[in-house]
């Protein structure tokens, strides 16, 4: 029942495995230690922070440290190389329960959660939860894309989440907070994973390996608006020089609507057929357009300068993201976006006038 949801361009972290590689994060790891230390850790947590400041890794490394055959969970620090260790870091672990929202579907399925129409409880998430550990000393319930449940989900789970088994530990991870059903957020203990700019700049070398300018970092972080995902794929050494076109075509005196329509949909061809990657693309050039014209925009008003066109692109940018973020087609987005942007308008239609 557990779906694995890798991003590839992500998976090939060095990592080391152990709390190290949680940056950023030290008062949230001595939670963690000091309540594991004082045998109160369990229950249903949520997790939330931007997508990479370290949620996933911190549940991955919990659930090491938790059901390591070497080391005591008290000392965090699981060994890596007994067959927990092994199994959770290749999510194969019986103990470990994950679930996360397959691509091709909007919402976490309900046979998830409470299993298959003829079998209701019988198998999924909150049955599951409820076995005797099978190797382990305790169950493991990770539930990804906690932003992603809807309300029928949500319900199936607050009983769960209100009273999980002795020594099981929920682990829900999501993004925004507020974007968390109240009915989660009200049941669970919730853990704040943010990242401020030194700690996303060390967690970018130090993890990810990125070697870079200060400030190419710096501007990688600001387009991606603390998206550690976005940040990385920004910094992608390929996507330079598809940044700098971009950049010229939309900071001309007169953009060629052809030209920002040819390179848009290069990119998002470019990454192959998986409309998850299209749309991370698209989103990541939009992201580029926001940024430049909020620059120019900012400059401009430095010079007491005032440019209704600018303030258009830019809005027409921003308006493009949210389109992509609900489900838009992408080739009429872009051939709007393109035809809007050369045009200097907003893009908005209907309405006033
Ligand atoms: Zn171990």
């Amino acid at each position: 029942m557990s779906q694995t949801n890798t991003d590839p361009e992500i998976a090939s972290q060095p990592m080391t495995g152990t709390w190290s590689d949680l940056i950023g994060h030290d008062r949230i790891r001595d939670w963690f230690a000091t309540a594991i230390k004082q045998g109160r850790f369990g229950g249903s947590m949520l997790f939330v922070g931007p997508p990479g400041s370290g949620k996933k890794t911190a549940a991955k490394l919990l659930a090491k440290t938790l059901l390591c055959e070497q080391t005591a969970p008290a000392s965090m620090s699981p060994c890596g190389t007994c067959s927990s260790c092994i199994q959770v870091e290749a999510d194969t672990h019986v103990d470990v329960i994950r679930v996360s929202k397959p691509d091709d579907k909007a919402t976490i399925p309900l046979e998830y959660l409470i299993g298959e129409r003829e079998a209701r409880m019988q198998e999924g998430f909150c049955h599951d939860i409820q076995l005797k550990p099978l190797v382990g000393s305790r169950k493991i319930a990770i539930l990804e894309d906690g932003d992603f449940l809807n309300e029928e989900g949500a319900n199936c789970l607050l009983k769960t989440l209100e009273e999980p088994p002795a020594d099981a530990v929920i682990l829900i991870i999501g993004t925004v907070e507020q974007q968390q059903l109240p009915t989660i957020r009200s049941r669970c203990q919730i853990i704040r994973f943010t990242l401020n700019q030194k700690n996303a700049k060390r967690l970018l070398r130090e993890v990810h390996g990125i070697n870079v300018s200060e400030e190419q970092l710096d501007e990688a972080i600001e387009i991606a608006g603390g998206n550690m995902h976005t940040a990385l794929r920004l910094l992608d050494e390929a996507s330079n020089d598809f940044h700098n076109d971009l950049t010229k075509l939309l900071l001309a005196k007169s953009p060629d609507p052809v030209k920002i329509s040819r390179v848009l949909t290069e990119k998002m061809t470019s990454v192959g057929k998986d409309a998850k990657k299209r749309r991370h693309a698209l989103r990541d050039a939009f992201a580029i357009a926001v940024q430049n014209y909020r620059r120019r925009v900012r400059a401009l008003t430095y010079a007491d300068d005032f440019d209704a066109t600018t303030m258009s692109r830019l809005d027409r940018s921003v308006r493009a993201i949210h389109e992509l973020d609900r489900n838009a087609n992408q080739s009429t987005l872009i051939e709007c976006y393109a035809a809007d942007i050369a045009a200097g308008v907003t893009g908005e239609r209907g309405g006033i006038g």
